[in-house]
């Protein structure tokens, strides 16, 4: 499989990718891509957390980069601008509000922390209890109906060392929620550069091998995800060889992306009404 679209890519403004859309859309254009979405790390009002995203006051910036992209390369590529985002009840109201007035049109949820009502946020994958929170909340994110998609599901093998009765009672779960809620589920591209993948590190992290095989067993809508945080890495060849050969030893079918946006835009103008 030639990857030519992706919904999942970030900017310079959460400080640990560098680049801006423009800087991205054109290398997706050299290599052919027919579809590029840009979502970086979600601007929350209040909130600053430096290494991880930018402040809300970046916004109008990132709305208008995008734009100046799309007015120069629309008859280039398909462009679409986006977020990706933690789930959390606190947070429900903004990101209906950016899907509805700012001109955001689609959230994919990435869960990498959790919020409280008071907005502090907490970790995940110490104590037993913050495993299944993780679990907890990337199901009320499948059924929020907010978002296009859940990016690297799997991340709660990022500290595993060996597949326990604990991470399979997880994936069953998350599996079974996803079946419930017509959820859409990302391998991410952007996992295959960690530490496991590349030298054969103790933890078993993500994308992993268990968790697909099981998802491939079931009839899971599956997208790719390329979650770039540095352009160059659009032209990575041997990510992409990587990437074809993960998905054909978990024997994951891939879904048409197509289908599925267009099916998260009718959805989402009844979620956010
Ligand atoms: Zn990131
Ligand atoms: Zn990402």
């Amino acid at each position: 499989m030639k990857l030519d679209y992706t919904f999942h890519s970030h900017t310079f403004r959460c400080a640990h990718a560098i680049g801006d859309i423009e800087d991205y859309v054109l290398l997706a254009i050299k290599n052919n891509f027919k579809i590029y979405g840009v979502s970086d790390h979600v601007f929350l009002p209040g909130i600053t957390q430096k290494w991880t995203r930018g402040n809300y006051e970046c916004l109008d910036d990132y709305i208008e980069k995008f734009n100046i992209s799309k007015a120069k390369h629309h008859n280039e590529i398909e462009m679409h601008l986006g977020f990706e985002c933690e789930y959390s009840d606190v947070f429900v109201d903004c990101y209906k509000y950016i899907l509805k007035e700012k001109g955001i049109e689609y959230l994919i949820c990435g869960q990498h922390c959790g919020f409280n009502l008071d907005k502090s946020a907490y970790g995940y994958f110490g104590t037993l209890e913050e495993f299944f929170r993780y679990k907890d909340d990337i199901v009320k994110a499948m059924q929020s109906g907010l978002f296009l998609y859940i990016a690297h599901p799997d991340l709660y093998f990022i500290t595993a060392t060996e597949v326990t009765d604990l991470y399979k009672k997880l994936t069953k779960e998350i599996i079974d929620a996803a079946i419930k809620y017509d959820a859409v589920l990302e391998v991410n591209r952007h996992g295959l550069l960690r530490d496991h993948h590349r030298n054969n590190n103790v933890y078993i992290d993500y994308p992993c091998e268990y968790f697909w095989k099981e998802v491939a067993k079931t009839n899971i809508k599956v997208v790719v995800g390329g979650d770039y945080h540095d352009p160059n890495e659009i032209e990575d060849k041997v990510l992409e060889e990587q990437l074809n050969a993960f998905i054909e030893k978990c024997h994951i079918k891939i879904s048409d992306i197509k289908d599925i946006y267009l099916d998260y835009q009718n959805k989402i103008k009844r979620v956010i009404k």
